[in-house]
């Protein structure tokens, strides 16, 4: 038998990992940038029906995986007890994996008891990924967050106490052009409380069919462009002076991959990376955005490459010719990522 349920999403640095579903869906739901679970509805999942796909995975992938995660968008909502279950049997079934980890709501972890989460760590989940997005009510409050600042800080703690490894989610650009400097400020200060063990930055993206992107066409909601994001992302680095953690940029929505370092250490390499960015003429930006946008360049350094600036170049003719600005191309194609 090789039948088991895997829900639809995993966070990138989950990529190699073995996907158990502990539970279906969103509970909450209503995020303006989310488009994951809509028109779906949240469910538990028996410990009964995921002790079998547990067989089911023992016997398909045999003693393999070494990382193993815990589905959907907030498996902590499930009575202690079944979880603690859960994960010793994934324990038990996989020997040989290193590290079991979820994602988590930090509204859900705010009110779950210091004892219970302890048990469910003892049980051995090591990590959380908290999707926290922002450290800003006035944003939470913006995009439907369903959690606030406070919830945040409370429930990053609560995880920190109970001994999880903690890996914080934070999307640039979530708080639009009026809200930027607020959303810097206030989320660099929100993880500076909460000191999670991983900081993950995650680029806000305009899916059709999100409310966010409804906000867009309306004119109440002013993405920034790909320049503004580094501006903003460095607002944010600065913010950050004696934090200690592993801030990481592993998704494809991010412009530049190599803001990655450990804090505090690298802070002042990685404000010189954006400065280096926001620096360059216009014309090497648009150049570059354009090429990472095409997936033709990973750094900065690659568009000095003779053949790939004749490409750019020609790319960027073709645009100009076509009365359209290359950066605002570029984004256009950066938004509508998921
Ligand atoms: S971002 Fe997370 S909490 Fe918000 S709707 Fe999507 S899955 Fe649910």
């Amino acid at each position: 038998m090789t039948d088991f349920e895997q829900g639809p999403i995993r966070p990138p640095s989950e990529a190699g990992s073995l996907l158990v579903r502990v539970s279906r869906n969103c509970p909450w739901n209503r995020c303006a940038f989310c488009p994951v679970y809509k028109g779906t509805r949240f469910s538990l999942r028996s410990v009964e029906e995921i002790l079998a796909d547990l067989d089911a995975m023992r016997e398909y992938y045999g003693d393999a995986p070494r990382t193993v995660f815990l589905q959907d968008a907030n498996p902590l909502l499930s009575p202690t007890d079944d979880l603690v279950r859960v994960v010793q049997a994934v324990r038990q079934r996989f020997p040989r994996v290193r590290r079991v980890t979820a994602y988590a709501r930090s509204h859900t972890l705010a009110r779950r008891a210091l004892s219970e989460l302890r048990r469910i760590r003892d049980a051995g989940l090591d990590r959380l990924h908290v999707g926290m997005e922002s450290g800003c009510d006035a944003v939470l409050s913006l995009v439907k967050k369903g959690c606030t600042r406070a919830d945040h800080i409370e429930g990053g703690r609560r995880a920190k106490a109970a001994g999880f490894e903690l890996s914080e989610y934070v999307m640039p650009g979530l708080g639009g052009r009026e809200l930027s400097a607020r959303h810097a400020e206030d989320t660099a200060s929100a993880i500076a409380e909460i000191g999670p063990d991983f900081v993950r930055l995650r680029t806000t993206a305009l899916p059709p069919g999100t409310e966010l992107f409804a906000m867009a066409q309306r004119g109440v909601f002013a993405p920034l462009s790909e320049i503004e994001l580094v501006a903003e992302i460095r607002a944010f680095l600065g913010g950050l002076s004696g934090v200690r953690t592993r801030l990481e940029s592993d998704h494809v929505l991010n412009l530049l991959m190599e803001i990655r370092g450990d804090l505090p250490s690298d802070q002042a390499r990685l404000l010189a990376i954006c400065d280096e960015f926001l620096a360059l003429p216009r014309d090497e930006q648009a150049r570059f955005v354009l090429a990472r946008r095409l997936g033709w360049a990973g750094g900065p350094s690659d568009i000095q490459k003779p053949s790939l600036r004749r490409e750019l170049d020609g790319a960027i003719e073709e645009l100009r010719r076509q009365g359209l600005d290359p950066l605002a191309a570029a984004d256009e194609i950066r938004r509508r990522l998921v």
